[in-house]
């Protein structure tokens, strides 16, 4: 998976790959599935997922620390204990 720095990175490869002038999704999203493939070993051919994936391990941040949450589900935040209010 991707850190916050990573998946900034991803999503700016991701919109670039929109402007490239191919129609092979692959051969458009090139530089970020081969970004994504380096950091993380898989083998990952298709670039919605890669953006799908990394959004939802990432969640969000502490209301109270504003460090990020380790999984979208966590019901504590582990840097200062703030008890997470999840709106679903
Ligand atoms: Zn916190």
């Amino acid at each position: 998976m991707l850190d916050k720095n990573e998946f900034a990175i991803a999503s700016e490869l991701y919109s670039k790959g929109f402007k490239v002038a191919k129609s092979d999704r692959q051969e458009k999203f090139k530089e970020l599935l081969e970004y994504y493939n380096n950091l993380t070993g898989f083998g990952e051919t298709e670039p919605n997922a890669i953006m799908h994936h990394s959004l939802e391990q990432i969640g969000s941040d502490c209301e109270n620390c504003g460090k990020p949450y380790r999984t979208p589900k966590a019901k504590l935040c582990a840097s200062c204990g703030n008890k997470r209010i999840i709106a679903e």
